[in-house]
Parts: C-alpha cells; sequence; structure tokens
C-alpha cells in the first residue's frame, strides 16, 4: 500500500491540538434548529419515533464512548461491538440518531466517487486510483452484507448513473475520465445528446456519462435499521444528550451538559456538526446543502419522463444537482449549491432562496411536469475537507481518540469503511484498511476566520469560472 496522499499523519504531535479544542466556548449545536420536513424521517418513522432516554447520571463510565448517532457513530457501533462483545459501549447523540446528516441527504449509496478516483489518478497515479477505487467499493458491500446477515432494510435499490453535461465543453471531460476509467478497471460509457433525450425525455443535457458508480438506498431506513441492530448488540444509545467538550487523557473525560463519562477510548463521529463542540474546527467544513421531493408520479408523469432505468442522476454544474426515484417514485432533487456561514455557524434550515430554486431547476429539466406537488422540503449540514477527502483513524498520545469525518457527498458508504476500520485499528489489527492511505491522515488544516469565509466565497467562484471550459 503506498502513502500517496500528502496529509499530516495522525500520529504527528499537533493532530490532536488540532482536531480536539477542548476549551471552545461556544456551545453544541442543536440539530434540531433544521427544516424537519424530510421525506425519510416519514418513510423511515424516525418523525414519530421518541428519543432514548437522555444520559442523566452525574459521572458514568464506558470502554468506547461514540460521539454522534449518525452513520459514522453506527458504523462504528456496529464493528466495535462485533468484534468486543464485552465492552461496554455507548453512543451520545445530540438529537437522534440519523437526525444529522445521515438521515437527511439523497440517499446515494455511491461505489466509486469517479471524480474522485479521477482526482487521485491524476494526482497519484494508476495504483493509487487502483487502491482508492476498491476501498471505497467496500462501503455498499458492508451494507450489502447487513442486508442478508443482520435483515436490515434500507430500500437499496442498484441502479446504474448517469452523469448528465450541462454545456457541450464538458463531454470531451466525460471522454477523458472513460479513458482513465477504462486503465483502471471501472466501465463507464459516454453517451450523445440524443440518448439523453430517449432516456429522460429533456432537452437541456448536451450528453451522458453512464457507469454503475452509484446505487440507491433510503438513509433514514438505513440508520434506524443500524440503530436496531447495534442496540441488539448491547450498545447503549442515549439521545437528546450533547456533548461540550472532550479531554484527552489515558482516561478521556468527555462532558455533557449534565455530567461526565471516564472511557478509555473515544469516536469522534460529529462530523459537519462537530465544530461547534471544537471537534475538527479546523479540518471540516460545515456547508448546508438542501433537497426537496415531489409527491408520488402518477403512471402517466412517470411515462412523460421516461427514466425507465431509473438511473440515479447528477449534473456537472459547480452547484449540481442530485437526483433519483424513490421507492414510491416520488422525485427526490438536492443541491443548487451549498452554503458556509462565517464561523462555522449552522444554517437555521430555512434558506428560501435555495430551496426555490432547486423547485426552478426541476421545472426546467422536466418542463413537462408544471403542476407537480413538492411535498418536502429540507436541509442538513455535511462535513467537508480542504482537499475534499475523509479522515479516519486513531490519534493522541494513548492512541484512544478514533475519528471518522469528511466524507463530503459521499458519507453513506464511506462511513461504513470508517466505521469497520475503526473497530480494526480498535482490535489492532493489520488488514488492508488500517494501511489504506487515509487510514490514520487529518484533514489538513483550513485557515481561521475571516480567510475561511473569503477562501470559501473565492474558491467557488474559482470553481464556477474554469467549470465552463
Ligand atoms: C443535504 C445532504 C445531501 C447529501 N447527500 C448525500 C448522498 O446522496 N450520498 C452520500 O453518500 N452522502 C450524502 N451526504 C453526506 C452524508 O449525509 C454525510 O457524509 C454522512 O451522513 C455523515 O455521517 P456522519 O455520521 O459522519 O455525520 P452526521 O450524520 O452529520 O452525524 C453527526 C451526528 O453527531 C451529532 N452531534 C454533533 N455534535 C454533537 C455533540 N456535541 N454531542 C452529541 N452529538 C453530537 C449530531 O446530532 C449528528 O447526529 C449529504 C449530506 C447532506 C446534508
Amino acid at each position: 500500500m503506498g502513502t500517496y496522499i500528502k496529509r499530516k499523519l495522525a500520529s504527528d504531535s499537533s493532530a490532536v491540538k488540532n482536531c480536539i479544542i477542548s476549551k471552545e466556548p461556544a456551545m453544541p449545536p442543536w440539530t434540531s434548529e433544521f427544516y424537519v420536513n424530510n421525506l425519510w424521517f416519514e418513510t423511515s418513522g424516525l418523525h414519530e419515533q421518541k428519543p432514548n432516554p437522555p444520559l442523566l447520571e452525574r459521572k458514568s463510565r464506558a470502554d468506547i464512548a461514540i460521539i454522534g448517532g449518525g452513520l459514522t457513530g453506527l458504523a462504528s457501533a456496529y464493528h466495535l461491538a462485533k468484534a468486543e462483545p464485552s465492552k461496554k459501549i455507548i453512543i451520545i447523540e445530540a438529537g437522534q440518531c440519523g437526525y444529522g446528516a445521515s438521515g437527511r441527504n439523497g440517499g446515494f449509496a455511491a461505489i466509486y466517487p469517479l471524480n474522485h478516483v479521477q482526482g487521485i489518478f491524476e494526482s497519484y497515479g494508476l495504483e493509487a486510483a487502483k487502491e482508492y477505487a476498491t476501498f471505497s467499493a467496500q462501503g455498499i458491500e458492508i451494507i450489502r452484507s447487513m442486508m442478508k446477515n443482520d435483515d436490515l432494510n434500507c430500500d437499496l435499490e442498484e441502479t446504474k448513473s448517469l452523469e448528465l453535461a450541462e454545456i457541450p465543453a464538458h463531454m470531451k471531460h466525460f471522454v477523458k475520465t472513460k479513458r482513465i476509467m477504462d486503465k483502471i478497471g471501472i466501465e463507464t460509457k459516454v453517451h450523445d445528446r440524443d440518448f439523453v433525450k430517449q432516456t429522460l425525455s429533456t432537452n437541456l443535457f448536451h450528453g451522458a456519462l453512464e457507469s454503475r458508480t452509484s446505487s440507491v438506498l433510503d438513509p433514514a431506513k438505513l440508520c434506524l435499521g443500524l440503530k436496531s441492530i447495534v442496540e441488539s448488540l448491547n450498545v447503549e444509545i442515549y439521545e437528546s444528550t450533547r456533548i461540550t467538550s472532550v479531554e484527552p487523557g489515558k482516561i478521556l473525560k468527555i462532558y455533557t451538559e449534565f455530567g461526565e463519562i471516564d472511557a478509555d477510548a473515544v469516536v469522534i463521529a460529529t462530523n459537519g456538526y462537530g465544530a461547534k463542540t471544537g471537534l475538527f474546527k479546523n479540518g471540516v467544513f460545515p456547508l448546508t446543502n438542501y433537497v426537496i421531493a415531489t409527491e408520488p408520479l402518477s403512471k402517466e408523469q412517470m411515462g412523460s419522463l421516461g427514466w425507465e432505468e431509473r438511473h440515479s442522476l447528477a449534473d456537472t454544474r459547480v452547484n449540481f444537482n442530485y437526483y433519483r426515484l424513490s421507492s414510491d417514485n416520488r422525485i427526490v432533487f438536492g443541491g443548487e449549491g451549498s452554503s458556509y456561514f462565517f464561523g462555522n455557524r449552522l444554517s437555521s434550515g430555512n434558506e428560501k432562496k435555495l430551496i426555490s430554486a432547486l423547485e426552478k431547476r426541476l421545472l426546467k429539466i422536466w418542463p413537462q411536469l408544471e403542476g407537480v406537488k413538492i411535498t418536502h422540503r429540507w436541509g442538513g449540514t455535511l462535513g467537508i475537507t480542504l482537499d475534499h477527502e475523509p479522515a479516519f483513524g486513531v490519534m493522541g498520545d494513548h492512541k484512544n481518540i478514533y475519528y471518522g469525518v469528511g466524507y463530503s457527498g459521499d458519507g453513506v458508504t464511506w462511513a461504513q469503511v470508517a466505521g469497520k476500520t475503526i473497530s480494526r485499528l480498535y482490535t489492532k489489527q493489520d488488514t488492508d484498511l488500517t494501511r489504506f492511505f487515509l487510514t490514520n491522515t487529518i484533514p489538513p488544516r483550513i485557515p481561521p476566520e475571516p480567510f475561511r469565509k473569503v477562501g470559501h466565497t473565492f474558491y467557488r467562484r474559482y470553481l464556477e469560472f474554469m467549470n465552463r471550459f
């Protein structure tokens, strides 16, 4: 295995200081600030579920305390509990499991995030790209295996994907991507404008790149399914409990609003919501992104779209859209830009401008849907690193601070890989997961404000400019 990516390692003496800021004065976030008109909360029943009781004891003890009950926290709990059934493992979740990005996303379960595989190929060469693709594909395998062995139901639909060219110039990128993917061994096809017209009944796009790189699922069902599996493995889950700080040491001290937990190991699984608690504040940008869903489409409406192969879709713009069909034939349509708020503030979840831009764009792609009802509108916060790659591993003088963060828009599957890798590191196994080149790296340092906000704004403009060629 190579050490391709140029990042600081988790063993670096500054890693803990950069990633765990225990004296952060700000209070942790309330995830409930967000729009809750979320389709997946309804389909999974999360919106009606009573949260588990909070952790109210003044002092408690755990072998492993996991902060955050999203997919990273739940996946870590799953693999840790399977590997170490006698350990006391607890999850502390500020809202409810799945209430963060994990239950709010588009439900794309990436197999190979093509643009990342291409980026790794261009920066580090063929072997690194192959290793990256093999590694990232394990996420979907883990989900399939839980469906088979643990009765997980998450409405997984194994679709093909189409990336849609917004402007003619993007077709030449597809040809280049195909050439690279051929070398790596990932099958792709470049299609012309007529193919898109026939397949999707839209005139907007100039062609497409087809691949089997992303399936779709119901992300909140995945979270709730995992929650009940890990509870059956004796993991204790406390909800409505916010961690206020983490103090490193051989025995870690984890403070909640009510009390403190002594733990031999901690897993930081707070991703984009962590910055307010000082967790990965210097390495993870919280970006807010929005999704809408239509009413279930009638037979006639479905017929007017084509979309018979139910591809998962995305376009090539910087503020790209991602969209797919739900199991009851709604269009779930997200993207159209992400917001970063000064000082890592979380959005109120109510950015009407972006939501209405989403609605307009849907009709621009398919004017034949005029009059279709938008039944759900919601937002969520994802975690982005400066180099757009995830980071997971273990750090600290006592090698007891585990973490998984920063998957950009591909956390549904990356979080599974992160959770499994964390368990392999905890049990000191030497496997392809623990030797992977992103394992035990920390995200590049993001400059403080005001440079962070200004840098983000200019970087987006730069990308938009470059995307025209
Ligand atoms: C709108 C949107 C669309 C997306 N679409 C996709 C997609 O289609 N496919 C894909 O792969 N990825 C997508 N993503 C990204 C993906 O959802 C995330 O990468 C993934 O869910 C991250 O999981 P996580 O468990 O690390 O973090 P989260 O799910 O964000 O969980 C973090 C948890 O930590 C808790 N927490 C935070 N602070 C504290 C504290 N102080 N104390 C206790 N608990 C705390 C939060 O309440 C939260 O539940 C999308 C994200 C968004 C927002």
